[in-house]
Order: structure tokens, then C-alpha cells, then sequence
């Protein structure tokens, strides 16, 4: 979604210091989630922000999986003072957001951020905490749990309240009457709760800000073929691809307990998992032989409990992800190569042409 700057320009945020943040030509914000979480409307917002309110070129626009809930969604906001004339996704973030602290467990999720970017950060830690494991220089640290919890407000506007306090040259007033125009419009009966989430992201948020080593630039990992340089024809070799991809981090604090003695092998977990997490091994059951579930690979398990909701004899059971740690490491996928952990360096999203699908040949980020 492109928005374009009203023809007047909006004067009082260059005096705000905006244009101050440009160094570059492109002011940009990348959120990471997962589905259901909000960060596709917050995204939304901002671009309107951008456009409607700051007096910018602004574009917004998100990728996420099919499932739409539980599956990792990127969003990605651009600014800028002249014609933005680029679509590609946002690799060097001037400002994080993340929704959700997990989603940093997966690779490449911090990739291209760097001492200048700007980290804000749905979690129950401090800034502290967090600069332990995030070489930059602001983080702001937000607990949209316990405010979710005290102002019945959704997630992403808390976000979006801290977010703008954390880009410094945005208006608490114009985002209140954006979110009026807008959403109150459409949920007027919302609104209320929607404002004092935004307020309470905006006051409520911590920031400290950290020494660290200039130009400091994170690439965890590293695509040998992408959407710039993927050849012509060329295809991804992992058919129903989220059987190989780590899903871990998808999950919202809950995971499905299996418990074999109940189990009555109807199969009916394995029929409705998305994500083929379930194991079954040759074995017996009532004296038969017979394929005999052995519960679920958690690294592929994105928490969705369709699985807890299907099991006839309660031998899949939710618990909380905290408390089970042990339980994580359990059960590995049979089918998959364990030992070489092949799949797990590997990354779903490979490419290779067609002529050369069975002429597997790793190299540095996928396979060729
Ligand atoms: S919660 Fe159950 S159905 Fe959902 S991904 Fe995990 S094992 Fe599969
Ligand atoms: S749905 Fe429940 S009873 Fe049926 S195989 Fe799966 S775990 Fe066992």
C-alpha cells in the first residue's frame, strides 16, 4: 500500500526534528510478529501516519504466511521527503518493532539492524535485560501483556503508542486523531480502549540507551539467492516447506502435552497438524503392529492446539511453554536428518533451478 504526501507540506515536524532523521533518503520501520498480533494494521497506521500527518511519501506493506495466525508477518513502512520510487522489503530498519520477543529466536530475524537502529520491544524485561543479547544503542522495552491485561486494549496499539514515542518526532495528538479517523470510524464502540492502549505504549515505555561499537552491523544470516539474484526458473526445493522450518518461535506461551498412555492412535493429531509435527514409529498397540504415534517434533510446532482440540482422549493436553522446557527437546523429526541437522542450516526457503533439483550441492545459505 503506497500513500502519497499531502501537496502542503506539514511544516512543524521539520521543526520537530524530523528531518534530522534523514540522513539517508528513506526513513524506514520494519515490525516483526506473528499472526494475530496486530503488526499488519499498526504498519498500516504508521504508513498512513507518514502520509496524512508528517506530510511524507510513506508506503506500507507486510508479508505473512498463509495461516494468517501463528505464522511469522513482517511489515515494512517507508518515509520519505521526495517520490519513493522502490517496493523492496526494508533490510536496514531505522526503527524495530517486535511484537513478540520469541520471534528473535529465529534466524535471521535481526538481520541488518545496526548500533543506529532504534529497537522497541514487546517483553516483560528491562532495557537492561535486553542489551545483553542487542548490541544497540536504544532499546525501548514495553509490556503489552500486563497493559493488554490492564486496559483491555489490543496489543498493536500499545505497540503503536510506544513505537512512535521511540521515533521522537511523532505527536501523541495526531496519532489519537488518526486512530479516530480510522478505526474509531470503524469500531466506534473500540475507540475508548483503543486510545488508552496507544497512550499507555507511549508513557508506559522504557528506553536507556547503551554504549556499543560504531557501525556494528547484524547479519546472522546470509542468503546466497534471493528476490534480487534468484535465477530465472528457479523453484524451492522443500515441498510443504514448514516440515523442515523451525517454528518455535511462532508459538504464544503454549504447547500441546502428549500423553502416550491415552493415546488411542486414531491419528486424527496427525491428520489435523498444518506442520506434519507428529512422529509415528513402527511399533505395537493392543498387541498389534502397527505405526504408533510418538508425539509431536516440537521444532516444527507453531502452537496453533488444533491438535488439543481434535485429540478424542485427552491425550494431547495444552501446557504452558515455560513450565515444560525439558518436553521441547524430546521427540526429533524421523524423517528429517537429524545428525547433520541438515535441514536446520539448510533454511526453508532455498532456491535452485529446475535442472539441478536432484543435484543437491550446499553452499553458504542454501543449496544449488
Ligand atoms: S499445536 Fe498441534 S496442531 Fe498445532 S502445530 Fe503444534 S502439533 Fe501441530
Ligand atoms: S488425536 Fe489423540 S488419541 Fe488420536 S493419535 Fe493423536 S494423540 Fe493419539
Amino acid at each position: 500500500m503506497q500513500f502519497f504526501a499531502k501537496k502542503i507540506k506539514n511544516s512543524q515536524y521539520y521543526s520537530l526534528g524530523g528531518l534530522k532523521m534523514f540522513e539517508k533518503k528513506y526513513y524506514e520501520i520494519k515490525l516483526e510478529s506473528v499472526g494475530g498480533m496486530g503488526a499488519n494494521l499498526c504498519g498500516k497506521l504508521l504508513g498512513e501516519l507518514g502520509a496524512m500527518y508528517l506530510g511524507f511519501d510513506s508506503q506500507s506493506f507486510a508479508s505473512y504466511g498463509s495461516e494468517k495466525r501463528g505464522s511469522p508477518v513482517k511489515s515494512f513502512i517507508r518515509w520519505s521527503k521526495e517520490k519513493i520510487n522502490i517496493n523492496s522489503p526494508i533490510t536496514n530498519p531505522d526503527v524495530l518493532g517486535v511484537f513478540y520477543e520469541h520471534i528473535l529466536t529465529k534466524k535471521g530475524s535481526l538481520n541488518g539492524i545496526s548500533d543506529k537502529t532504534v529497537v522497541v520491544i514487546n517483553t516483560d524485561k528491562d532495557p537492561d535485560y535486553v542489551s545483553n543479547h542487542l548490541k544497540v544503542r536504544k532499546i525501548y522495552t514495553i509490556d503489552c501483556t500486563k497493559l493488554m491485561m490492564e486496559t483491555k486494549s489490543r496489543l498493536n496499539m500499545i505497540m503503536f503508542g510506544a513505537i512512535i514515542k521511540a521515533i521522537g518526532f511523532v505527536k501523541l495528538e495526531d496519532c489519537e486523531k488518526l486512530v479516530k479517523e480510522t478505526i474509531g470510524k470503524k469500531y466506534p464502540n473500540l475507540l475508548e480502549v483503543n486510545l488508552t492502549g496507544l497512550r499507555r505504549g507511549y508513557f508506559d515505555v522504557q528506553m536507556k540507551e547503551f554504549d556499543v561499537p560504531e557501525s556494528y552491523v547484524h547479519q546472522e544470516v546470509k542468503q546466497k539467492w534471493g528476490y534480487e539474484n534468484a535465477p530465472l526458473g528457479g523453484i524451492n526445493p522443500q515441498i510443504g516447506s514448514s516440515v523442515v522450518n523451525e517454528l518455535s518461535a511462532t508459538r504464544d506461551g503454549y504447547i500441546p502435552l502428549f500423553i502416550p498412555e491415552r493415546c488411542i492412535q486414531c491419528v486424527l493429531c496427525d491428520i489435523t497438524c498444518p506442520d506434519m509435527v507428529f512422529q509415528f514409529r513402527e511399533g505395537e498397540y493392543k498387541g498389534r503392529k502397527m505405526m504408533v504415534n510418538h508425539g509431536p517434533d516440537y521444532h516444527h510446532c507453531k502452537g496453533c492446539m488444533r491438535c488439543v482440540e481434535i485429540c478424542p482422549s485427552e491425550a494431547l493436553v495444552a501446557g504452558v511453554e515455560k513450565e515444560h522446557q525439558n518436553a521441547l527437546y524430546g521427540k526429533r523429526n524421523f524423517d528429517l536428518i537429524v545428525d547433520e541437522l541438515e535441514y536446520e542450516t539448510q533454511g526453508a526457503s532455498s532456491w535452485i533451478t529446475s535442472e539441478s533439483f536432484y543435484e543437491r550441492e550446499k553452499v553458504d545459505g542454501g543449496i544449488r
